[in-house]
This record gives C-alpha cells, structure tokens and sequence, in this order.
C-alpha cells in the first residue's frame, strides 16, 4: 500500500500501548457520586500543574470552552475574544445556543490581540454597548499557526481589562510551554479558567480537564451536567489523560521540530503565499493560498492529507503518530508538487 500521512490534526493520534494497558486496570467508581478515584486524580493533577484549586475532567474541549462560558457570563454579555478562535469559528455557535451570549471580536492574525483594539471594544460599554463580561484568549493559537502567547504580552492584556475573567482555551497549552519554556501556571496566573485537551498532543483518546477557583468548579460540575457530560466509570479514560498529562507533554518538541522542518518545505514550494516558515513555533504549519482546497486535494492524492482551515487556508499538523520516515516522504511530495 503507497504511503498516507496523516496531518490534518492532532487529534488522530492513537493511545499509545502504555495507555491501553492503564486504561485496562484503572481503579474506577461512579464519578456522578464523586467516587473514581482515576478521575480525582487527573483532576487534582491538572490543577496543580496550572496552579489552580480545583479542576473537573470533561468529555471534550468544546465542552470545556462552553462551560467556562456558562459560568463566567450571563446571557446578552459579550465575550472579548479574537475572529479566528475556536470558541468563536469552530463550535457552531454554541455561545450563542448554550448560554445566549455574543462576541465582541478583535483581530487576531498573530495570535495575540492589540491593546488598544482591546481597549476601544470594552469601552463601548460606556456608549449604550452591552457588557463585556470575560475576555478569551488562545494559547496556542490555532489558526495563526499554533503560536504561543507570549507571557509579557498575557499579562498586559490582563492588567488592562479590570476585573474581567480571562478564560484560557490551552486546548494545545502544554505545546505552548514547551515551545517557549513558560510554566503552564505562569500561563495560568493570568487566567481565572483554563482548559486543556488530553485527546491531541497528549495522545488520550478522550477528554479535556478545565481548572479555576473552587467554587467556580463546583458550579462547573452542574453545568457540566446540565450539558450531559457528567460520566461514570470515566476513570477508564481518564487513566489514558493521566499518563497524557504525566508522560507525554516533553514529547511535544519533537513534533514542533517535525512541523519547523515542513514549514521550510512549504514556504519554499508555495513560495507566493509569503508563508514565513518561522512563525511555525510549535506543531502546526498555518498559511493562506488562493488555491487552499486544490493545494490540499492534490497533496492528498499524493499521500500529504492536510485540510483547510478556510476557504483558501491550508492546515498540516504534525503529532506523535508521524514518523521522521513520513515527514521525508512529505518533504519530498512537497517539492515534487504540481498543480496537476
Ligand atoms: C480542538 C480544540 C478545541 C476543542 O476540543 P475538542 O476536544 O475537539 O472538542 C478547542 N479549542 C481549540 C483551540 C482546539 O484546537
């Protein structure tokens, strides 16, 4: 069979053998009566990692965001939060549909947002605009190209927002500390909720963990059931995130370099999309095209399966199912491209 790399994302990943092993003989119980032990253990794992109280698992990263949403604002308020951000362009409007909530957007190109853009949105509220009740932020962010937040740049934001929570989507955090050497609290501290997903980089086949303030966990924990997350013996995937959390977050730099070494190769090939290939700082390679959905058709053809992020953006993400034979063969497929 010819070859076929996957890179359209890092949640393609397979449990690794060490996780179907603790999978297997996970000590688990009813989490609905707080009794798996499996469970506490990843949450209490996760909110020492970032610093916080408490922490509570969830099934997914979109729950995770849409949580944080419900108990940080009340509906009709805004949320601050960038254009591209996946709270915003890939969760088919559940701000809107779960809490009654609307976007006050800014640009995020690079990632990161402009104070002063930042500044004019929450000042609207002094001309009849609605509230801005929390601000979001990305870290990394996906759709410029998985870029980490700098942390001088977070805690600016931060300090500029008065007493507005900031929830962090760190669905790729651990990538972002890897990336840049910041601790995941030092990330976290500006932060009042954060959320991770165990089902990327870190290899679990399910689950995301959120972490703040202890009472806004307990609230998190009613309407995680409110949304029907709430799960039982969930330990037996929980035991996959444990490991994930434990074992495979240094791990992460190998795909960052396997991600550096595709980037070069793009920019090279698809030279008029002045895609820099140093703005690839962790495993996503991110850039515009006039011709995206035919760039990624015929790459696909060609074993290189990509997706589109946007009508004419390419997205290739590298992760730990992705060998340093495959990133060669893709190397050499992007050379080798034609568009025919
Ligand atoms: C993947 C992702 C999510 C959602 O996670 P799911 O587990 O797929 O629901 C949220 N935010 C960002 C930035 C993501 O990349």
């Amino acid at each position: 069979m010819s070859r076929r790399v996957d890179l359209r994302s890092d949640t393609v990943t397979q449990p690794t053998p060490a996780m179907r092993e603790a999978m297997a003989t996970a000590i688990v119980g009813d989490d609905g009566y707080g009794e798996d032990e499996t469970v506490t253990a990843l949450e209490h794992l996760y909110a020492q990692i970032v610093g916080k109280p408490a922490a509570v698992f969830v099934p997914s990263g979109v729950m995770a965001n849409q949580i944080a949403i419900r108990i940080l604002t009340k509906p009709g308020d805004l949320i601050l939060a960038g254009h591209t951000q996946h709270m915003v362009s890939f969760e088919m409007g559940a701000a809107a549909r779960n809490s009654g909530v609307q976007f006050a957007l800014v640009d995020d190109t690079s990632g990161a947002f402009e104070l002063s853009e930042v500044q004019q949105v929450l000042d609207g509220e002094y001309d009849h605009q609605p509230h801005v009740a929390m601000v979001s932020v990305e870290n990394t962010h996906m759709p410029s190209g998985g870029t980490p937040w700098d942390l001088a740049a977070l805690e600016k934001l931060a300090g500029s927002i008065g007493t507005r929570p900031i929830h962090m989507d760190g669905a790729r955090l651990f990538n972002a500390v890897v990336a840049t050497g910041t601790p995941a609290a030092s990330y976290a501290s500006s932060a009042t909720t954060v959320m991770s997903c165990l089902s990327k980089g870190l290899c679990a086949p399910v689950g995301s963990v959120l972490a703040g303030p202890s009472e806004l966990m307990d609230e998190a924990r009613i309407e995680r059931k409110r949304l029907g997350g709430a799960m039982r013996q969930a330990g037996i995937i929980a035991a996959a995130g444990l490991l994930g959390l434990s074992t495979m977050t240094d791990r992460l730099a190998e795909d960052h370099d396997k991600a550096q070494h595709l980037a070069l190769a793009f920019a090279e090939r698809f030279s008029e999309s002045e895609y820099n290939p140093m703005s690839c700082q962790t495993n996503i390679v991110a850039f515009s095209h006039e011709r995206a959905r035919e760039l990624v058709s015929l790459l696909e053809a060609r074993g290189v399966v990509g997706d589109t992020i946007a009508p004419t953006r390419v997205r290739f993400v590298t992760h730990a199912d992705v060998s340093d034979a495959d990133v060669d063969f893709c190397i050499d497929a992007i050379r080798n491209f034609t568009w025919n």
